[in-house]
Formats: C-alpha cells, structure tokens, sequence
C-alpha cells in the first residue's frame, strides 16, 4: 500500500471531537467536523486536565492559546466533617513531575475555544448548524446528511457527538445510558474577588489549592479556574431518585444537602445563585464501537460516558481522539487499512475506557461516603502524619501506600496518569505488524517492522506542495533493504 489521501467526517465538536480533529489532522487526512450547534461553544463550569491529556495540549500548541487561563495548583486536599479535618493531600506538582505533565484546571469553554482555534490552525473544516440525521454506506465510503440537506462523503467516519449519539443510535440503537447510582452533579463560578469581598474567611480556599470536603452522602470541589480569577465549584449528591437529564435545581434544596459541611464552605455555596442537576449516566461496556466495514467508529461519551469522580471523562475522549490521529497516521502512510486501524483503536481503547468507567464509580463511592467515612478517613493517615510531621517536605509514604482518593493519585492509578494515548498506538501498531512478520533467524528482527521502520526514509511526512503531497527523498523511492541489513 502507498500513502493515500482520506477523507475523515467528525460528527460533533465538543472537547472529544476538537481533539480527534486536530490528531487526525495531523496524521496528514483531511478532515471535517460536523456540528448541529450553529454557534461554537462549551458551558462556563471548570474541568481538571490531567497529565494524561495535558500532554497533548501541549504536543498541539493548544497550551500556548490558552496560556493565561490554566491554572496549576500547589496542592489537593481532602477535608472531612463541619471543622474539617484534613484526611487526604496529594501535591499536583509532584504528580506532574512524575507524569512529566502538569495537572491544569480550566474554563471548559476557554479549552473548547483553544481546541477550536488550534483545529483550524492545523487545516480542519469545522461546519456548523450541520446536524447529521443520516448516514449510510455507499460501497468503502460513508454518506452523511445533514438537517438542511447538505451530502458528505467520507472515507471514514467518527461519532464524536456526546451521550445521545445519533452515530451509535444507528449502528447500535439498544445501547442506551443509564444512571447506574442515584448520584447527580452540580456545578457553580464564582468571582474570587466577590467570594473575598463577601466572605473574608473563605481565604483558606482561595489560596491556589484545590480543596474537597468529602462526605457524607456527597462531596464538594473547589479549584481555581480563568488564571486565577475564578473559583469553580463542583458538588455531588445522592438523592433519593435517579436522575436520568439535566434539570432545574431548587437552591434551598442545593444548599440543603451540605448542612453538615463546613460553615465556610456553606457560605460560599450561599452565594451561588442558581445550579442545575447533571445526571451521571454511564453507557454499558460494548461489545463493538463500530460497523462491520469498520469505517464508522464511536469516541468520546458516545462510546463509553462515564461517572465523573475521576475527571477523566473529557479526558479519556481526547485520548481516544489522541490514538485514532496515530492509527489513522498510519493509514495516510499505507501501513494500514481504515477497518485495520479502526480494530486496533477498538482493541486497545474498549478495555481501557471500561476500566475507567469502573474505577470513576468507584472514585465516586469513595468520596461520598456513605457508610464508611471512619474506615476511609483511617486508612489514609499515612499522609496526615507525613504532613504533620514535616509540612514542606513530607516524607513520601511507602512505596506499598495506596490513596483512596485514586483520581489525585499516581500510585493508585499509574496507568491513568502516566498512560500515552499516542505511545499506546503506537505499540499496537508496531504489534500487530510483528505478529504479520517473519523474524530473522540471525538478529530476531521482524521483516514486517523492518520494511516500516524503513519506510521513513522513503516518505518523512514532509509536504511537499499540495495537501498530502510527500517529500519523497531522490533516490530513496523505493529503499534499498540490502543496503541497510542482512538481507531480511
Ligand atoms: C459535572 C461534571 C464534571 C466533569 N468534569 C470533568 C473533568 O474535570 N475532566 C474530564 O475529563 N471530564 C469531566 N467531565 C466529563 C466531560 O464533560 C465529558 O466526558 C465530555 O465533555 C464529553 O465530550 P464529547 O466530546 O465526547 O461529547 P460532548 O461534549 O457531548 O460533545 C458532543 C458534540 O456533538 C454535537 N452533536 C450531537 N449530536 C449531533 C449530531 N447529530 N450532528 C452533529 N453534531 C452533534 C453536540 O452539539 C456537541 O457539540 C465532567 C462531567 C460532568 C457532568
């Protein structure tokens, strides 16, 4: 196979969408992006980008366009009970030197306007008021028409469009989400100047921490967002009812949940005006993400929604976005083929977003407490005394430690805080070429990943004039095996 010019359709911008757009970009496809809103944009709430995905920003510059609005915080503290307590801290900086990524809080619609702009930057074609009611298969390619009648024509398709996909409705219409505990989310902004004004003590949070006051029966989170200027809340309760879509929340009923919090913490849920109840529904593990042609694939929360107590929802999509850029790379180059791709993508990421799906509920359980506040608050004490002992270096607890409070932890989580969507292609790309290959009996190397490895010599990637026009090195069409081994 030689490279080949692919036409990707993207149905959907939310965070997921924009970032498989830019990685598939990059991979050298044209690329489409197909969204119903006719205006851009993301709510004002908060989100936690952890070095997982932090990464790419940075790999794609969108770092750069949104510099004064991420937020690096200096510390992660649990608080229990109405004079908290301290039960768990974890030091973000710490776990950014480890992951070798920093740990940001940000304004979701500042990160979807620096997706955006980076999207377009590196050639995407973002249509919007294009919301997608059809789609079939015409032969290899996939036909898609938007509510105003608009036809497109893509090589490959990818349902990026959120909890209620019409991608999935079509290729899998009995997965539906459900709430699988009575849990709900509420979100609030507040300005930092007006929380100072207001309410002098509430200091002790606006200090550049992150600060949690967990249990029972819900939790609360507060970090600083917008550089700095404002402080994002996220709370959860569990009602008595599941909550199954966005709805209205009584603000007495809101503030009612957290009597027993902290009277500071209490105040500043006060001067929250108005919230809305955001049902957590999580989509069953699937048995497949895509057609039997395995040229239309689902990513994002349209695959795999999930609880949000380990804030990698957005997260696991722009990893999924992530690892299709370098799947789809290898497609562009003629490595592989669009269905050969697709099943490596299903593959690697189906496991690693149920896995995510689990421990996010679990994460959940963790923090709203309800039955064994005592037992969780105990068994994390090795951190405590660490503190108390020593507060500006506290000893790092033993290697065998294990925090509860997984999502503020790499040692609960490696795989999540330290996991390369990209590396993660990568080797599954380089697997599956070996497991076609014959080794060599003189130096074990496999025929199939010699001839790849090779092939950079050939094609490098550089456009040379025109989109997907390569740079072909004269003389090294076609690349000399003899030359370069023994032979294989
Ligand atoms: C309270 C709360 C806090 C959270 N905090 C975090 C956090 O800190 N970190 C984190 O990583 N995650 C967090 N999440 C999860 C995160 O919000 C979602 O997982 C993420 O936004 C999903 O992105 P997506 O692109 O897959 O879907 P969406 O954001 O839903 O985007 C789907 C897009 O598709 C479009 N669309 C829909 N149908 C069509 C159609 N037929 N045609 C064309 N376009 C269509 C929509 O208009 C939309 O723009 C949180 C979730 C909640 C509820």
């Amino acid at each position: 196979m030689g490279r080949r010019t692919l036409r990707v359709g993207i149905v959907g911008a939310g965070l997921g969408g924009l970032a498989a757009a830019i990685a598939i970009a990059r991979a050298g496809a044209n690329v489409t992006v197909l969204e119903a809103a006719t205006e851009l944009g993301e709510i004002g709430a908060g989100i936690q980008m952890l070095p997982n995905v932090s990464r790419f920003l940075i790999r794609w510059g969108v770092d750069k366009i949104i510099s004064d609005e991420l937020v690096e915080h200096h510390e992660c503290c649990t608080w229990a009970g109405p004079e908290p307590t301290l039960v768990a801290r974890s030091d973000p900086k710490l776990l950014a030197k480890q992951a070798g990524f920093p740990w940001w809080m940000v304004r979701r619609d500042h990160l979807h306007a620096g997706l955006t702009k980076s999207a377009k930057e590196h050639g995407a074609k973002i249509i919007l008021g294009a919301r997608v009611v059809k789609m079939e298969e015409v032969g290899d390619t996939v036909k898609i028409q938007s509510h105003g009648g608009q036809s497109y024509g893509f090589d490959m398709v990818i349902g990026a469009d959120g909890i209620n996909s019409f991608v999935r409705g079509q290729l899998f219409p009995e997965a539906m989400p459900i709430a699988t505990s009575k849990v709900a989310a509420y979100r609030g902004v507040l300005s930092c100047k007006q929380i100072l004004a207001e309410i002098p003590e509430a200091r002790t949070f606006l200090r550049g921490t992150m600060d949690v006051s967990s249990g029972p029966r819900g939790y609360i989170v507060m970090y600083p967002i917008s550089g700095g200027k404002e402080l994002n809340i996220v709370t959860a309760f569990c009602k008595d009812d599941y909550v199954t879509k966005p709805e209205d929340a009584d603000i007495e009923e809101f503030r009612g949940y957290y009597q027993d919090y902290s009277p500071v913490v209490q105040k500043i849920l006060k001067l929250v005006n108005y919230t809305q109840r955001w049902p957590l529904l999580q989509l069953p593990p699937m048995k497949s993400w895509s057609n039997e042609k395995h040229n239309i694939v689902l990513m994002g929360d349209a695959a795999h929604c999930m609880q949000n107590h380990m804030a990698q929802g957005a997260a696991t999509a722009i990893e999924d976005g992530a690892f299709l850029g370098r799947v789809i790379s290898e497609v562009v180059r003629g490595t592989l083929s669009v269905s050969q791709c697709v099943e490596l993508y299903e593959q690697r990421r189906m496991p690693k977003a149920y896995l995510k799906q689990q421990i996010s509920f679990m994460s959940g359980l963790m923090n709203l407490a309800e039955e064994s506040i005592e037992q969780r608050n105990a068994a994390s004490q090795p951190e405590i005394r660490a503190l108390q002992e020593n507060s500006l270096q506290p000893a790092p607890p033993s290697p065998t430690y294990r925090s509860w409070q997984y999502y503020s932890s790499a040692e609960s989580a490696p795989n999540i805080f330290y996991y390369d969507a990209e590396g993660d292609a990568d080797s599954a790309v380089w697997e599956y070429l070996m497991s076609q290959g014959t080794p060599s009996k003189a130096n074990f190397l496999t025929d199939t990943l010699k001839k790849y490895w090779l092939g950079f010599l050939h094609d490098n990637g550089v456009v040379a004039g025109g989109a997907n026009g390569v740079c072909v090195v004269p003389g090294m069409e076609e690349v000399d095996h003899e030359k370069f081994g023994n032979g294989l």
